[in-house]
């Protein structure tokens, strides 16, 4: 579309009256089906201008948002210019969850709203299924991790056939073998179907500064600056600290694969009155409006040795927590994650 303009640019003044009529049938044809779709389309679409003004917006952001995008769009404080994404929660009309993604365009940035609630509510067997789904479909990346502990016990069981005498060492390794494949398997199912948390009042900063301590001197080698901002008090969330320790885990150790080799991860933790806010934010790659777009989602990856699983992962684990995950990006400047967790006088208030 946009060489289709560029090239009626660079020749209209060659176009006579017939041409340009001709020109202008076909654009118009062309506008009035993109205006259909933008009023019919049930994802919400809002473009707003470089100062934040609403130029546009159409009937299914209203419907979503529950209210005039105007007056929504200042209590939302998105990150115009950048590619972003994340999830709110509205009670108004009804109570539904919804996901907000922001995408630059030339002249400001595009909102779009979605209706993420019956994704969000997926029944348990759903869950399930979808888990069933990923094995199947990990099976291939799997098949020549398992294949070489099948090759070992193949040939450790026709050596105990040739000699009986060395059963007890053959039996040994074969059962190592067994092992192993026995957490290959764990892994995998664990990493797609996490165990629920096993909540207990702690510190966020906790399973945090693990983390930190366990990667300091990898981020040292490879000179990226870490900074920790951290409030003197911080109220206590009902966390599983092993899960929040892959939480950051998964979200480090991608900030450190976008960095590479010299650069900074900030991390600063604050509070409201709802949820403890983690910040981490790097100066790597960042990404495209296409792969925020898709992030979260299973095997998506970048990287030559990626799984794409570590944000589908983390997503669910923050989930668990009754959390929420938001990240934005932007090509070459960075990214930055934004994790909640509840408070836990909310949370045990919630749950009476
Ligand atoms: P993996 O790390 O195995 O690729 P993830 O689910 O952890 O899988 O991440 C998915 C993709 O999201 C990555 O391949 C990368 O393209 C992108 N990504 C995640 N975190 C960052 C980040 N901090 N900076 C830039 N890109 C990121
Ligand atoms: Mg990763």
């Amino acid at each position: 579309m946009k060489d289709y303009f560029k090239g009626v640019r660079r020749h209209i003044g060659k176009l006579d009256a017939n041409q340009l009529r001709e020109q202008y049938e076909l654009l118009s044809g062309e506008a009035s089906a993109l205006d259909t779709l933008f009023r019919t389309i049930t994802l919400g679409i809002i473009l707003v201008d470089e100062t934040g003004t609403i130029q546009k917006s159409n009937p299914a952001a209203k419907a979503l948002l529950g209210m005039e995008p105007s007056d929504a769009l200042p209590e939302l404080d998105l990150p115009y210019g950048k590619s972003s994404k994340r999830e709110i929660s509205i009670t108004y009309p009804e109570a539904r969850t919804l996901e907000l993604q922001t995408v630059p365009v030339e002249n400001g940035t595009l909102v779009y709203v979605r209706d993420v609630t019956a994704e969000k509510e997926r029944s348990e067997e759903e869950l399930q299924r979808g888990a069933f789904n990923a094995v199947r479909d990990l099976a291939s990346g799997v098949a020549h991790e398992i294949g070489n502990p099948l090759n070992a016990l193949s040939l450790n069981l026709q050596l105990l056939e040739r000699n009986p005498p060395d059963a007890a060492e053959i039996i040994k390794e074969s059962r190592h073998q067994v092992e192993r494949l026995d957490g290959i398997l764990r892994g995998f199912l664990s990493a797609l179907r996490p165990s629920r948390p096993n909540l207990a009042p702690a510190a966020v900063t906790g399973p945090l500064t693990s983390c930190l301590s366990a990667l300091k001197s990898q981020f040292e080698q490879h000179r990226i600056a870490v900074t920790v901002d951290v409030p003197g008090s911080l109220p206590t969330t009902a966390i599983d600290v092993a899960q929040m320790e892959q939480v950051f885990f998964n979200l480090l150790k991608n900030a450190f694969e976008a960095i590479r080799d010299g650069g900074a991860i900030d991390i600063d933790v604050t509070y409201d009155d709802n949820d403890v806010i983690v910040r981490l934010k790097d100066s790597g790659l960042g990404m495209t409006s296409e792969q925020v777009a898709h992030l979260f989602e299973p095997y998506r990856t970048s990287k030559e040795h990626g799984t794409g699983l570590g944000l589908m992962i983390t997503a669910r684990l923050v989930r668990d927590h009754g959390g929420t995950i938001a990240v934005e990006s932007e090509v070459g400047k960075g990214t930055t994650f934004t994790i909640r967790i509840p408070r836990l006088e909310k949370r045990v208030r919630a749950l009476k």
